[in-house]
């Protein structure tokens, strides 16, 4: 689950990291008020979305006036950006976050994530802020430092010395640097993390270091035990079929193929895709409605496939063992009720009740070309198409 940058400075500053005074507005009022309690002159207004490169999108606007800050921020309230991390579709600022700015000296990049190679935490470290870690980590991976975060959240203080040499910190600013960087480390952990960066982080004119952007990414198995963060959810910046797909916690993963496919298991979803892959189509998505699914559950993932506009061909390959294959074809059914099913609809049924569920799909009259084995399934769902 992903955060905004106000949310995520929020958690910061409460774990000590400093953080140039903000305020967040949705509403013309509300920014009057955070320029009347923050007493600004000039401002940085940034969109509040979820997804990176803001600035070059046009959605992080400086102003040299407070009226100038109201106009740019209720401009910039609505805005839809649209870039390579958000997709063709795009995401609304709903809010946008008002700063005090920072004179500028130099720009670090300071982030902490799971390394699965390593399989523990890391402190991803780097003296060039403010552009993609990915884009140096490509061009010029000797500017980069990956340090070890124990599983208590600490950083090892000879490390820490490390980080500061790394970056070119000396006296106060070492101090300052490495105490960030502790807290960092801490703020990942303690929050059931899976990214959390700062970039940049910025050193500024008087010698200070302020975390000046902030991206936080939480597992989202963890939330039970995260209610603050649990309550930061905002639908607002996923897609319709993301947002149903909570509601009815089906694992659910948006491609950018034809063939909607409805599986139980994530193995056997993982399985099916590659066989559609293997006879020559492309998955629209990925759906494991589980194991022991409702006949809402298996309609409300049905009604997800069924309203992604890309999808030409829909298979359902369901291994009932916890899962009854009777629930499946009565799920279905209930959501064949309110859409018609336009596409064809290939099926295969094996396991629990099986009988059952394909007597319910015979005598529901709907169109189904039925398999008998995973492969005929994936092969006749790629040949419909064809044809
Ligand atoms: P994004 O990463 O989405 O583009 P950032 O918050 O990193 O958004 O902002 C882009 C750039 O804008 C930063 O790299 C920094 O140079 C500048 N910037 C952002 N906030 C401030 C601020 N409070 N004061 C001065 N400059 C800022
Ligand atoms: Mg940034």
């Amino acid at each position: 689950m992903n955060l905004h940058e106000y949310q995520a400075k929020e958690i910061l500053e409460s774990f000590g990291v400093p953080v140039p005074p903000f305020g967040v507005a949705g509403t013309t009022s509300e920014i009057q008020k955070i320029i009347r309690d923050l007493n600004l002159s000039e401002g940085v207004v940034k969109i509040q979305v979820h997804a990176g490169g803001r600035g070059k999108a046009g959605g992080v606007k400086f102003a040299r006036t407070a009226d100038e800050i109201f106009s740019v921020a209720e401009h910039l309230i609505g805005m839809k950006m649209i870039n390579n991390q958000t997709g063709p579709q795009g995401v609304i600022a709903k809010k946008v976050l008002i700063s005090k700015p920072v004179d500028i000296q130099k720009e670090y990049y300071l982030g902490a994530v799971i390394d699965r190679e390593q399989a523990r935490p890391i402190l991803i470290a780097s003296s060039e802020g403010g552009m993609e870690i990915e884009e140096i980590a490509l061009k010029t991976p000797e500017k980069i430092l990956k340090l070890p975060i124990e599983l208590t959240g600490e950083i090892k203080h000879f490390r820490l010395v490390r980080l500061a040499n790394f970056m070119g910190w000396q006296g106060k600013q070492a101090q300052e640097g490495m105490k960030i960087a502790q807290k960092i480390a801490n703020a990942f952990i303690k929050n059931d993390a899976s990214l959390l960066e700062i970039n940049p982080l910025v050193l500024d004119k008087q010698g200070d270091l302020w975390a000046l952007d902030a991206k936080l990414s939480v597992d989202e198995n963890a939330l039970f035990r995260q209610p603050f963060i649990a309550s930061c959810y905002d639908p607002s910046q996923q897609s319709k079929s993301e947002v149903d797909a909570k509601e009815f916690d089906l694992a659910y993963v948006a491609l950018n193929g034809n063939i909607g496919c409805m599986v139980n298991g994530a193995g056997l979803a993982m399985a099916t895709m590659d066989l559609i892959y293997h006879y020559g189509g492309r998955p629209a998505n990925f759906l494991d409605v589980g194991g022991g699914a409702s006949k809402e559950k298996v309609a409300a993932g049905f009604k997800i496939i069924l309203e992604d506009t890309q999808v030409k061909a829909v298979l359902v390959n369901i291994f009932g063992g916890i899962m009854n294959c009777a629930t499946i074809a009565e799920g279905i059914i209930e959501a064949a009720k309110e859409f018609s099913i336009q596409v064809p609809l290939i099926v295969r049924l094996e396991g629990t009740n099986v009988e059952m569920g394909k007597r319910l799909l015979k005598e529901s009259k709907l169109a189904i070309l039925t398999a008998e084995s995973l492969a005929e399934a994936a092969q006749k769902a790629v040949s419909v198409l064809k044809s």
